[in-house]
């Protein structure tokens, strides 16, 4: 692949992660001009652009090596690996630092008749989530057979709609499953913003770039902590 000496980082373009991580990229003294488009921008004080985009997309931008570091959630980033490990293969992307912002967690949620005592009253049960890799590894680990049902949003109406018995979804507050009297009953994972990166070391010029910027980033979380 070509040699690159300016670093790219992918981003949420809009939605719960952007703010903080522009807050935080900021702190950590990146600068960036923006485009029209206001999809790439170019770094002005470092040589560090930042790309943005739909958050799903970014472990696969770093796969691809288009983009050499992103600011995801853990709940997408582990999706992701799962499904490169579900086939046998290694993830070509790690979580290298935790942010501490976008904090939520991958939890069960029943409607109120369900009588949830274990993992195993989910025996046979149908289960939606956007999740699919991480519950289904969560209930091969607890030895529960379940069907999966995937669905790419509004999961939290799905037992109303009768597509499924329960959800396994994103949690923060618990307000939107308190609308629709849905009961969390388990965590499968706790959930907050991370820095990710390649698996693999970069070779050219990027590595220094990314070693820098790691320093300064450890520096401003330690002042929040
Ligand atoms: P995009 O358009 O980028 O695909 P999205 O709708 O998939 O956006 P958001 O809803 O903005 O994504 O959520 C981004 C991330 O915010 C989630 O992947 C998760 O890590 C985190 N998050 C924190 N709290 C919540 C919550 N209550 N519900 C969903 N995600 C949450
Ligand atoms: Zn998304």
């Amino acid at each position: 692949m070509k040699q690159r000496d300016r670093l790219r980082i992918a981003a949420q373009k809009s939605g719960r992660l952007s703010e903080a991580g522009r807050d935080l990229m900021a702190r950590s003294g990146l600068r960036f001009r923006e485009s029209r488009d206001r999809l790439f921008c170019y770094g002005e004080v470092e040589p560090v652009d930042l790309l943005l985009v739909r958050d799903d997309d970014i472990p696969g931008l770093i796969a691809e090596g288009v983009c050499d570091l992103g600011i995801v959630g853990r709940n997408v980033l582990l999706e992701q690996q799962l499904e490169y490990v579900q086939r046998g293969e290694v993830a070509p992307f790690q979580e290298l630092r935790r942010l501490g912002f976008g904090r939520c967690r991958l939890a069960l949620a029943v409607p109120s008749e369900f009588v949830y005592q274990d993992p195993t009253s989910l025996a046979g049960c149908r289960i939606a989530t956007s999740y699919p890799a991480l519950l289904s590894d969560w209930l091969r680990k607890q030895d529960v057979q379940a069907e999966v049902v995937t669905l790419s949003g509004s999961v939290e109406i799905a037992p109303k709609l009768g597509k499924a018995d329960l959800i396994c979804d994103l949690v923060s507050t618990g307000a939107t499953l308190a609308a629709n009297q849905l009961r969390e009953v388990a965590t499968l994972l706790e959930s907050e913003a991370v820095l990710a990166a390649p698996a693999e070391l970069m070779l050219d010029d990027r590595q220094t770039i990314v070693d820098r910027l790691i320093k300064r980033l450890d520096g401003v979380l330690q002042v929040r902590d």
